[in-house]
Parts: structure tokens; C-alpha cells; sequence
């Protein structure tokens, strides 16, 4: 690969739906781009999470594009809540369709990315070893692309199978007959572990914080449904673009204490049933798990609703009623260590035949702070965050021209249906780049200050909520040593799509042009 022989416009880190769309609308308005991908497919998330279970949260006619009005209508959904497999199809399908694949490089890492001032280039190079050229830099890397591990010694001495949800390989669906461990009781892992009861001898899952988890209901979806949302289609994408998570809802027009506790009560249970009450669940807990230490055990205590990502399940509480199942409670007795048969506690060894780690990511910044980025004067990016992300509408970074990131730190993110974020952004910067050569320019840089102030407001913002009272991933507080940060911003869809929108009618307030 090398791109001096093939000068281009615009070179894309990652091939998940944010690398996908921004590569089909920097082609449309005629730029030269190419997207540099480590898989060996396309579908970023949904390429590497295969592991049992794995299913989107956000309704599958809302996690789905809204920029081609013919996609939308020929492509059909069959569940309410699409699982991996159908997800993974349906970005092939995007792939296929807009002929993205000739323009993408599989099975490539991005390692190193620099900036040369004279030539106002960015130069990139990969693993294996190659090095392309281009004027924009654009990535797409995903906030819950890098898995990390469990911080307890010994994994390489554990002579067992291992699995990684984010990381689960072809083939490695069964577990018939095996004693499996499951560590981890976030999405990932409430979402396995009922699929993984359903094989194993026995399950141990060992759990550090309980968390909020409600029912998914999940269910085929409707024909009627499927051709009454084509047909308001663009109104609802319309109000996902403006609404504060990227999933319309219609505000509460009466209190809970206007109205009869009978009433009430039918109100909660109905919400409980569609899958979108959160007040009822350790009420629901109790109900469903027969044993009332264990019942306990599972119910979150330690931080607020909402403060971390509450989860949908599938029969996760009913699960521990298995007389197969175990849970072992990290808080009374942390693991110490992997030993080769299995894992030990502070209490004892569990021998294991299989061990799944459901452990979760390194959020936000992990996929950019993998890359060695270096802007003007060769500044490193890891230096300019070594005390947490600073940028510019979560968008670019003073220092680094011409750089842009999708749904990176700062911005609303992982707080949202991602689908409309990530669009927000592949469109915002899609335009940028078309004005910048409209004017004639060759780079944009966010300004200092300009940066200074949105760092600011983003922590104001999160500061008035509940959120940086969790140890949760939100805040880096996953992985030991990363800064404690709030790192998405809490602003609303809405609210942000308006002050991006705002900055580019001004000229692009805030940005250096030259
Ligand atoms: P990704 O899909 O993460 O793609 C990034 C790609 O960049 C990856 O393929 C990676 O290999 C590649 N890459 C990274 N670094 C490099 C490098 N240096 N060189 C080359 N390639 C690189 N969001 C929702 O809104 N609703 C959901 O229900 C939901 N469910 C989820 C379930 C799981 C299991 C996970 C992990 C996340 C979920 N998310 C969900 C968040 C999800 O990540 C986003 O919705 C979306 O898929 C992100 O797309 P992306 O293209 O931005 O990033
Ligand atoms: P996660 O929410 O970070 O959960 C990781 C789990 O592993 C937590 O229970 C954590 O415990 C535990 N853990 C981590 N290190 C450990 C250690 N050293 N010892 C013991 N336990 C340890 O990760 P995730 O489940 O992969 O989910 C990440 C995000 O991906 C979600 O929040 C969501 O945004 C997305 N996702 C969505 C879906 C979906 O339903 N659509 C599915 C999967 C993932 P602590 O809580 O104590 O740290």
C-alpha cells in the first residue's frame, strides 16, 4: 500500500457503520477516500461481538440509516430488537449495494499517523507495514472497539478455553457439557450468560456490581408495523435527529401522583412490559429470583439508575433459578488470579473447562489512544489527553488540522442511539471538508480556545447530573489509570445537532482556516 502513488482526499480509520457512510458520502461529492479497516470484514462492532446472545438494544427500524430513502424501504427487519447476525447482514448489504468494498482495505491496522505542516497532508501508516497519504484524516475507530481484559494475573496459565464477547470467533458457539465461567455482568454479559445456561453443565458467574436490567421483549416484527413506519419514515427520522437520545419519546403529561395507585400501578406494569420502566426492577428481581440472598445479590445498590448503561435482557434474573447456575459475588470474595484449572477467589478455586470474558472495553479513547498520533511540531495526541480528551464539539482537536472523530469523546455518542449520532457526525464533517474546499482552503484547526470552552461546558453539563457519582465506564473509571473523566456529552441529539450546525453557518466559529 502506498499512497504516494495514489494521492487521496481522505483516509478513513475503521469500517463500522461510521466508517461505511462516511466513505459512501465523501465518494458522492467526488473525493478520493479510503478506509483502512484491522477485520477482515466489514461491520466494525458487529463484526467482532459474535458471541451468543449478542443483540442491539435501539428497535431495529431505528438502528438503521436514514440516508438513502431506498435502503430504508427495500431493506426488511424481522425483529423488534435485530440480533448480531441480522445487523452484521444488513452493513454487508450497505457495503455490497454502494459498492464501498473496492475502496476499503481489510485486515489492516492504522499505527501511526502523523501530520506534515508544508504539504498540509496527513501520512499513515499500517500494520502490515504500509504507509498512505491524504489531506483528511478521518476516524472512525468506534468507542467500544477495544476489549479489555480483567485486571487478575495468571490468564496465560490457565489451560482451559478462553472466549471474548467482543472478540468471539466463528465456531466457538458450543459449550455443551462444559463447566463455563462467566466473568462480567454488563450488556455483554447478561446477554450471554442465559444462551451459555442453556449448553453448560454449569455456570459460574462471577460478578462484581449488580446492575439495572429489564426485560427486552423482543418479538418478530409486525408487516403492519414494518409498512406504517415506512410510511412516516422520514417524520420519525426527523424526530430522532432532534430528540435527546436519538429515540423520539412523547414527555409524561401527568404526575404519578395525580392519579389512583391502581392506575399507577397499571401504568408501571405496562411500561415494564413494553421494556422501558426502570422504577420496578429490583421489585422485579425479587419476584423472579426464588432464592432471596441471591435475589439481593443480583440487585444494584452502588450507584444510581441510569448512571451506568442500564441493559435489556432475555430471561437473565430467571437464569439464576437453574439449579446448573451459580453466582459467585466478587464484592464478598474478589478473584485473585486464573490458575491453570481455573480461577481462584478469595475464598477458593473454581475449576472451569471454559472461561468467557465479558469484561467490557477501553470506552471513548481506547481506539484513538491506540494509534500514535502526532500533529503540528509532532505533538502527541497522547500527550495533549494525558489528563483526559480535550477538542472541539468532539469533533477536532487544537493541534491536529484537518483531523476529525466520529462520535468520539466529548460529543453525545454512546448516550444515544448511535445510528443518528454517528450520521450527525459523518455528515457535519462530510460538509466541512466540501466547504473548506469551496473557499479555497486547505486546513481547518479547531482554536485553543474554542476548545478550552466546549471541554468546559461538557463537564458543566455533566457535572449537574448523577452521572460522575458511578464507577462507571462513562467515566473511564473501567480501566485503572485512565483519568476520571465524564466522556460523552449529556447535551441532548438535538441540542448538540444545533450548535454544530450553528458553527458552520458562522464559518466554522471556532476553527482556524488557512
Ligand atoms: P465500530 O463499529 O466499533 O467500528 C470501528 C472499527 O474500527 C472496528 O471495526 C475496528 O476494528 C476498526 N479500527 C479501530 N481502530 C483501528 C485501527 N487503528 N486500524 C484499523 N481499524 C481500526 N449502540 C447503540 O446505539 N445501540 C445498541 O444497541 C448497541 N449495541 C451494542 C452492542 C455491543 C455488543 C457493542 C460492543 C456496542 C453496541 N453499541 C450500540 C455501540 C456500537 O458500537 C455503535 O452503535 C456502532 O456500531 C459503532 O459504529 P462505529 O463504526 O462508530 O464503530
Ligand atoms: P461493561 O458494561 O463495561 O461490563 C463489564 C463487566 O465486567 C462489568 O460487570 C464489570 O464489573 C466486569 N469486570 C470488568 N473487569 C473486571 C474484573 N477485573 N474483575 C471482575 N469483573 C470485571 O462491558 P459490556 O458488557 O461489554 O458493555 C459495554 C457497552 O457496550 C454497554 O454498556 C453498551 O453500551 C454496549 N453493549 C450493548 C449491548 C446491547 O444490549 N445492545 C450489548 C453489549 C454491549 P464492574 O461493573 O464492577 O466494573
Amino acid at each position: 500500500m502506498d499512497g504516494k502513488a495514489e494521492p487521496l482526499d481522505a483516509i478513513i480509520v475503521g469500517a463500522g457503520i461510521s466508517g461505511l457512510y462516511q466513505l459512501h458520502r465523501l465518494r458522492e461529492m467526488g473525493m478520493r477516500a479510503r478506509v483502512i479497516e484491522a477485520a477482515d470484514g466489514v461491520g466494525g462492532t458487529w463484526y467482532w461481538n459474535r458471541y451468543p446472545g449478542a443483540r442491539c438494544d435501539i428497535p431495529s427500524m431505528s438502528y438503521s440509516y436514514s440516508f438513502s430513502p431506498e435502503l430504508e424501504q427495500d431493506w426488511e427487519w424481522t425483529e423488534k430488537y435485530p440480533s448480531q447476525p441480522e445487523v452484521l447482514r444488513y452493513l454487508e448489504h450497505v457495503a455490497d449495494r454502494f459498492g464501498l468494498l473496492r475502496d476499503i482495505t481489510l485486515g489492516t491496522r492504522v499505527t501511526a499517523a502523523r501530520f506534515d505542516e508544508a504539504a498540509a497532508r496527513w501520512t499513515v501508516t499500517t500494520d502490515p507495514a504500509g504507509e498512505l497519504a491524504a489531506r483528511f484524516l478521518i476516524l472512525a475507530t468506534g468507542c467500544l472497539s477495544v476489549p479489555k481484559l480483567p485486571e487478575i494475573p495468571g490468564l496465560d496459565r490457565y489451560r482451559g478455553r478462553v472466549h471474548r464477547t467482543a472478540r468471539w470467533g466463528a465456531g466457538e458457539e458450543s459449550f455443551d457439557g462444559l463447566r463455563v465461567g462467566v466473568i462480567g455482568t454488563g450488556s455483554s454479559g447478561i446477554q450471554v450468560i442465559p444462551v451459555i445456561a442453556r449448553q453448560a453443565a454449569e455456570l459460574t458467574v462471577f460478578q462484581r456490581t449488580p446492575n439495572f436490567s429489564m426485560p427486552a421483549g423482543n418479538r418478530p416484527l409486525d408487516p403492519a408495523e414494518v409498512a406504517g413506519m415506512k410510511a412516516r419514515y422520514r417524520q420519525w427520522r426527523q424526530a430522532q435527529r432532534a430528540s435527546g437520545f436519538g429515540m423520539p419519546s412523547d414527555p409524561p403529561t401527568r404526575s404519578a401522583l395525580d392519579v389512583s395507585p391502581a392506575e399507577r400501578d397499571a401504568a408501571y406494569q405496562a411500561g415494564w412490559d413494553r421494556g422501558d420502566l426502570t422504577s420496578l426492577i429490583r421489585a422485579k428481581i425479587r419476584a423472579t429470583v426464588h432464592d432471596r440472598d441471591l435475589a439481593e445479590a443480583l440487585s444494584p445498590r452502588t450507584f444510581p439508575i441510569g448512571t451506568k448503561r442500564p441493559c435489556l435482557d432475555t430471561g437473565y434474573y430467571a437464569t439464576f433459578n437453574q439449579a446448573h447456575v451459580r453466582l459467585v459475588d466478587l464484592r464478598a470474595t474478589p478473584l485473585a488470579e486464573f490458575t491453570p484449572a481455573g480461577v481462584r477467589t478469595s475464598e477458593r478455586e473454581h475449576e472451569l473447562d471454559a472461561i468467557v470474558l465479558a469484561t467490557g472495553f477501553d470506552a471513548l479513547t481506547g481506539a484513538i489512544a491506540a494509534i500514535d498520533i502526532r500533529g503540528q511540531g509532532g505533538a502527541a495526541l497522547a500527550d495533549a489527553w494525558r489528563d483526559g480528551p480535550r477538542n472541539y464539539l468532539g469533533l477536532a482537536v487544537a493541534g491536529f488540522p484537518n483531523l476529525f472523530t466520529i462520535t468520539g469523546p466529548l460529543s453525545p455518542s454512546v448516550l444515544s442511539n448511535m445510528m443518528v449520532s454517528i450520521e450527525q457526525h459523518v455528515e457535519w464533517i462530510a460538509d466541512c471538508i466540501a466547504a473548506l474546499a469551496a473557499a479555497g482552503r486547505r486546513t481547518i484547526e479547531a482554536t485553543e480556545r474554542a476548545q478550552e470552552n466546549w471541554v468546559r461546558h461538557v463537564a458543566m453539563v455533566g457535572a449537574v447530573t448523577l452521572f460522575p457519582t458511578a464507577d462507571s465506564w462513562y467515566m473511564g473509571a473501567n480501566v485503572p489509570g485512565k483519568p476520571r473523566v465524564f466522556l460523552p456529552y449529556l447535551g441532548g441529539v438535538g441540542e448538540y445537532r444545533r450548535k454544530c450546525d450553528q458553527v458552520a453557518a458562522q464559518g466554522y466559529r471556532g476553527f482556524t482556516l488557512a
